[in-house]
Formats: C-alpha cells, structure tokens, sequence
C-alpha cells in the first residue's frame, strides 16, 4: 500500500446519518476499528494490530520478500496457544490491514501498531502512544509524502 496518499482525503469517513443503518463496508471497518482491543489470543498483552503493523513494516523497512514474512508468521502462530487470531501468512496480513480501507477512504496504522489515524488523530503526523513518525520521511512519490501503510 506504498501508493500516493492525499492527507486531506483521511477523515472523510462516510459514516452518514448516525439514524441509518450502516453499509456493510462500514460495519466491517466499525469491527476492524476495534482491533486494538483485540489481543493475539486469550490472555496475552498484545494486540493483534499490533503484531501484524509491526510485521507490517518491518517488511517495507527492511524490504523482506512476501516468503520471508509467510515464514515469521508462520512461527509466530506456532508459537502461539492453538486458539489464536495470529495471521499464518503475509497475504493474510495485509489483508487485515487493508481491511481499514473502505473506498477512497484509507485509514493509516501506526507502525507499531498503537493507534489508528483517523477520527481526531487523522491529521496527526506522529503516533500518540510511542512517537513514531507516520511517513517514510525519505521517500516520495511526484513530492508526495508516503505513508509507512
Ligand atoms: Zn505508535
């Protein structure tokens, strides 16, 4: 998801009139909003938007290829208690987090995985919870900032 990004287009959630009843696609991201409450498996003390923002962007960071992430989070989910939420594979995980995204509405998460850029906090440049800058400051794409998502 490492395309052009317009930082106006962030908050613009459709949600409508609080009366109507939610589109599918808005439901689906209402649940997937309450991922930072979701931990990786009963009892544990982090969150699985956590670990997979993490894996995430330790592979943009570090430009690891699709199999190298598949093989981490196949381990991870080994070592997880069976009952878990852990993604088993790279294409899982970026499908949890490109599940933030309704049409034309991109929702960035923070690398580390603390919070979620929108609402409020959809202008912020820097996460609240650990600091960490949004933007791959070096990169750009025609003068555009990147976000890490
Ligand atoms: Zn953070």
């Amino acid at each position: 998801m490492l395309d052009a990004y317009d930082p106006t287009n962030v908050i613009e959630l459709g949600m409508g009139n609080e009366e109507e009843e939610p589109t599918p696609e808005v439901k689906k991201f209402i649940k997937l909003v309450k991922a930072p409450e979701k931990t990786l498996y009963e009892g544990s003390d982090i969150s699985l938007l956590k670990v997979v923002a993490r894996l995430t962007n330790l592979k943009y960071e570090f430009n690891l290829p699709h199999r190298a992430i598949d093989g981490i989070a196949s381990l991870m989910k080994a070592m997880c208690p069976n009952d878990n939420e852990m993604t088993a594979n790279f294409y899982e995980t970026k499908r949890l987090l490109s599940g933030l995204e309704l049409p034309h509405h991109k929702i960035h998460v923070c690398p580390n995985g603390c919070m979620l850029f929108w609402k409020d906090a959809g202008e912020l440049k820097k996460c609240t919870v650990c600091g960490a800058e949004r933007w791959f400051m070096r990169k750009t794409v025609r003068g555009k900032k990147i976000p890490k998502f």
